[in-house]
């Protein structure tokens, strides 16, 4: 899952960026309002964590209202200093889905960005299903027909984003912005190796069971139960 985090303050920003990182989310920073509009345009991300007080042509209110008016639906959380009612109304007014004054404690700003991105997926808890295959974001644990698979943290990641988007054709290039940061150099051919891992823990091990990775030619990959 893939993180903008938008926040003019270095030490805050790096703060929550080096958190987020550690449980697993792949994150891009960014230190200001304009460039919070064009990176919040990118559909890639799954959720903006977004500062109220900005510099620039843009504070958070104002970006907020700009993202959702271009279409964006990427759940936005906002931070604020201020934290009256008020406040609370005018953020929430502008598109965002939750808020959280600072100062806060790490720990609930992670709170909410779970529940924020399990918000529209189907599952049980915080744990994911596709047929007999369950993954949990939280102790990283995945599950096939009783057996427990190990799995590298990219894998992990790459799984999880395609349980987040099953029966959907995923693209090189949607795998790549959601799974790997902006800053990699990452090629496509790494997707076709990370995929042949995948498929080798996931579908290979259980010959009885339907394929789950399925290769879309010319187009990419779907995680699916029929063929
Ligand atoms: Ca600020």
């Amino acid at each position: 899952m893939k993180i903008l985090v938008i926040e003019d303050e270095p030490k805050i920003a790096s703060a929550i960026k080096k958190g987020l990182e550690i449980k697993g989310y792949v994150v891009d920073s960014v230190l200001d309002g304009d460039s919070g509009y064009s990176y919040g345009l990118d559909q890639s991300y799954d959720l903006i964590v977004l500062d109220r007080m900005l510099p620039g042509k843009y504070d958070g209110v104002e970006l907020c209202k700009s993202l959702r008016d271009e279409g964006v639906t990427t759940p936005i959380i906002m931070l604020t200093a201020r934290g009256t009612i008020g406040d609370k109304v005018e953020g929430l007014n502008s598109g965002a889905d939750d808020y959280l004054v600072k100062p806060f404690s790490f720990e609930e700003l992670y709170a909410r960005v779970r529940a924020l991105l399990r918000r529209p997926k189907q599952s049980v808890g915080n744990i994911i299903k596709i047929a007999d295959l369950s993954l949990d974001p939280i102790t990283f644990q995945v599950i096939r027909n009783k057996r427990t698979i190990e799995l590298t943290n990219k894998e992990f990641s790459l799984l999880e984003y395609m349980m987040h988007h099953p029966n959907q054709v995923l693209t090189k290039d949607m795998i790549i912005s959601h799974v790997w940061n902006e800053e990699s150099d990452i090629l496509v051919n790494t997707i076709e190796v990370y995929i042949g891992y995948l498929r080798n823990k996931i579908d290979r091990p259980f010959p009885k069971l339907p394929k789950l990775i399925h290769t879309k030619r010319g187009f990419g990959y779907i995680l699916k139960t029929d063929n």
